[in-house]
């Protein structure tokens, strides 16, 4: 049988590490047929952003209709959007062409770990409150769980809450991710109001640009495969976790990228 398709919306990485590329590799290697949906070229290296290139909301509408018309696309995630337009450009064409129940994950991508602005501030409302409320499942860090919380979120008990609140909000699962945690790498689960834990050894002195992508592009595609959210999740957990454990270092580059396949 073909593997099913798993639609990227999402951002070119140049290295490879993060972006759409990281969401190929991901989809790829865990069964499914990636296809993408290029919203933004980014030309970086894992902690350093040098340009952001945003690509015509127009465009990046026109490669989801194409795609949507010669695929039958079995779950999407988005990544970097960019701008407002282009998240405006994804919500329209996703309620007019998604079939309905089609599993969406969200990550809402906003800042690179190196600091590079990934998504505009004028933008961060349109992923709130039309973005957010369309998707199966969002998967925040910390940092983007504060922002859309109007709170910082600095430990277990604040994830939990913040967890809570996010889902009633915009009415989806929420899958906040505990990386910036001291200790083991801890997520929360919220599924209509019950918490589970996700959780995995830390791997010290690792370069994890892209993890977050690797991450999302996981999920979607257990959730394309009919996995329930919670195993499609642990399944992601644990393909994230082998990645980082087996991580890639050049001598002399610009940091390690961990391997993805
Ligand atoms: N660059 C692109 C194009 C991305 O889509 C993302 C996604 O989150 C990142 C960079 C983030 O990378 P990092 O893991 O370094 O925060």
């Amino acid at each position: 049988m073909s593997p099913l398709p798993i639609l990227t919306i999402a951002g070119s990485d140049s290295s490879c590490g993060a972006g759409v590329q990281a969401d190929l590799k991901a989809i790829s290697a865990l069964g499914g047929y990636a296809l993408n949906a290029l919203t933004s070229v980014v030309s970086e290296t894992p902690g350093r952003v040098s340009r952001v290139q945003l690509l015509e909301a127009a465009m990046v509408a026109d490669q989801i209709r194409v795609l949507f018309e010669g695929f039958p696309i079995a779950a999407a995630k988005t990544g970097m959007l960019g701008g407002r337009a282009q998240v405006e450009a994804v919500v329209q064409t996703w309620r007019v062409l998604a079939p309905a129940g089609t599993p969406l994950v969200v990550d809402p991508v906003m800042v690179a770990t190196g600091g590079g602005k990934l998504l505009e501030d004028d933008a961060i409302e349109a992923v709130a409150t039309q973005l957010l409320p369309l998707a199966t499942v969002i998967t925040p860090n910390m940092d983007e769980a504060g922002v859309l919380w109007g709170r910082p979120v600095t430990t277990r008990e604040e994830m939990v809450d913040c967890a809570l609140a996010l889902a009633a909000r915009f009415g989806t699962a929420v899958l906040l991710k505990g990386g910036h945690l001291a200790g083991a790498a801890a997520d929360v689960l919220c599924v209509k109001g019950e918490l589970t834990w996700h959780e995995a050894a830390r791997t010290p002195g690792v370069q994890t640009h892209g993890t977050g992508c690797t991450y999302s592009a996981s999920i979607a595609t257990g959730l394309g495969q009919g996995l329930p959210l919670q195993e499609a999740v642990a399944r992601a957990k644990r393909y994230v976790s082998a990645a980082i454990a087996e991580f890639y270092a050049w001598e002399g580059g610009t940091g390690s990228v961990h391997a993805l396949n």
